[in-house]
């Protein structure tokens, strides 16, 4: 087998990158490379289609404003839709953030009442926030248990910004929240995942802070062409510290 190389398909670039989202990007790009796995990034457009490569793939799309996701919706609704839907089913590694992840349920309903029609990725919708309700803003501690690892629960921090309220149908909930409102700041969900594909309201941006979750959205996806590969663990300092800080301030309580 060749030298693996990792192409990270950057999802709307341009228009979905709120609150510094492509730092996910930048976050996975730097622990592939300090395992010295070359990595690619395609910006991938209005009107462009997915192109899966035949090394090892991984797709993001950021969060952004009722705007843009105006804008992109009906680019979505067509074929590019429907590859990133199979991309899902055959296991590919997506990560949906706020606004993207709105846009990989059945619809997000703006708060004009306007439809936006999604993948279909999760069996989810997304409603607008009532007249009395507030936007749902702050830090978020959640609880994740990772299926990789069998029951250990890991956690991660972020930071959401979001009017809409996510109803989960079939879909499994991403994590449970400790301290921050989530899905919808009633349930006690956040997120979504489904196989490989998931779904978070955490921006942040959200990986740098939580490099176990990096780590295994980078591993799931250089497994789908070497499942015996493995990542060698790298000086995670800063990064843990970054989420300490983070979690302690959240939580109240100070972390080692
Ligand atoms: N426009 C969506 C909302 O307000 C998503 C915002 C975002 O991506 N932070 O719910």
């Amino acid at each position: 087998m060749g030298q693996i190389r990792l192409t990270i398909h950057h999802l709307y670039a341009g228009m979905m990158n709120l609150y510094g989202d492509r730092g996910n990007v930048i976050a996975i790009k730097k622990r592939a490379e300090w395992r010295g796995i070359p990595v690619d990034v395609l910006d991938v457009g209005l009107g462009e289609n997915i192109r899966p490569t035949s090394s090892a793939d991984l797709f993001l799309f950021g969060g952004g404003q009722d705007r843009e996701q105006a804008l992109l919706a009906s680019d979505l609704s067509g074929t590019k839709g429907a590859d990133l839907r199979a991309i899902v089913e055959d296991g590919g590694v997506v990560l949906g953030v706020c606004g993207g992840y709105q846009l990989m349920g059945h619809y997000y309903e703006t708060p004009e009442g306007e439809k936006l029609p999604g993948v279909g990725v999760f069996d989810m919708h997304t409603r607008p926030r009532g007249g009395d309700e507030a936007r749902l803003i702050g830090n978020v501690l959640a609880r994740v248990r990772a299926p990789e690892d069998g029951d250990v629960v890991r956690e991660i921090v972020g930071f959401e910004n979001h009017g809409g309220r996510t109803e989960l149908g079939e879909a499994e909930p991403l994590a449970g929240v400790l301290v921050g409102y989530g899905n919808n700041g009633s349930d006690g969900t956040e997120g979504a995942r489904r196989l490989n594909a998931y779904g978070t309201y955490l921006h942040g941006s959200l990986l740098p802070k939580n490099p176990w979750l990096t780590d295994q959205l980078l591993l799931n996806a250089l497994r789908r062409v070497d499942e015996k590969i493995e990542l060698e663990p790298l000086d995670d300092a800063a990064e843990l510290a970054a989420f300490s800080s983070v979690a302690g301030r959240v939580s109240g309580r100070a972390r080692g």
